[in-house]
């Protein structure tokens, strides 16, 4: 077996500020290391169900989060971004079985985690065929377009509710409750057990049931906190503006729309 993870830092255990996701902070080098064990987590379950291969996408910020420390030698990490535009999944191509994702995050316009966004904090919320849209669907949309499943995914336990109410075949586990500026986490040590026999109970479940529709049709609305963005965006081509603040872009083809976000956000 193949497997691919992306990992973020927002839904990680105990994470509250964005202090603690911001490299140079000294707030930042704990919540680096607990990315590093729920990935080390996400490695040794997907290890014990078989896993030949594991490659890692650290996907936060500038992509240098995560070095090898804990794990395993069959694993390639993919540090910073290439600027192909599937981004938070780039490299991901049909030989891997399934994709992973951890320390995912509720979305723009969710109360689920104090650092809710999506993509970028400049954009207060992204919709998808009218429904407010999340990096896990954008990013398990790609994983689909290219017919891989994701299996699960750990993260805030907001997240976690949108996961299945998406698809209710993946696994997932919560690891903080989001209550306006806090958090309630588990322990790291419960975090790291629970993600890896749940990553190792996916990888042995029926892969394909995870995949998620792609849509025939793809409306994306990008809603900008400053109206200026949506001026320069609004340029992209095919794009129109809707507000002061709002843009709208339209396509049949997946890529397209990761095209767009590659260049307007
Ligand atoms: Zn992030």
């Amino acid at each position: 077996m193949k497997i691919y993870i992306s990992a973020d830092i927002e839904g990680i255990a105990g994470i509250v500020n964005w202090d603690e996701a911001t490299r140079w902070k000294p707030d930042y080098p704990p919540f680096s290391e607990e990315m590093i064990k729920e990935v080390q987590a996400a490695c040794e379950g997907a290890n014990s169900a078989g896993a030949k291969e594991i490659w890692i996408k650290d996907a936060h910020g500038v992509g240098r989060n995560l070095n090898f420390s804990g794990l395993p030698t069959n694993t390639k990490l993919i540090r910073s971004f290439s600027g192909h535009p599937f981004c938070m999944m780039q490299e991901l191509d049909s030989t891997f079985d399934a994709a992973l994702m951890i320390g995912y995050h509720s979305y723009a316009g969710s109360d689920g985690n104090p650092l809710s966004h999506t993509l970028e904090t400049e954009l207060s919320y992204m919709k998808i065929n009218d429904e407010l849209a999340s990096e896990f669907l954008i990013n398990a949309y790609t994983a689909s377009y290219i017919g891989v499943p994701v299996v699960f995914v750990s993260g805030d336990a907001g997240l976690c509710d949108h996961v299945r109410q998406i698809n209710v075949n993946v696994n997932t586990i919560g690891l903080n409750k989001g209550i306006g500026d806090s958090v309630v986490s588990i322990h790291p040590q419960l975090a790291f057990d629970s993600i890896k026999e749940a990553v190792k109970a996916s990888l042995k479940g029926e892969l394909n049931k995870c995949i998620i529709p792609l849509p025939k049709w793809f409306k994306v609305e990008l809603s900008y906190v400053n109206h200026t963005k949506a001026y320069k965006a609004s340029f992209y081509p095919n794009m129109k503006k809707i507000s002061a603040t709002n843009v709208l872009f339209e396509t049949d083809d997946y890529f397209e729309v990761l095209r767009m976000l590659s260049f307007v956000v």
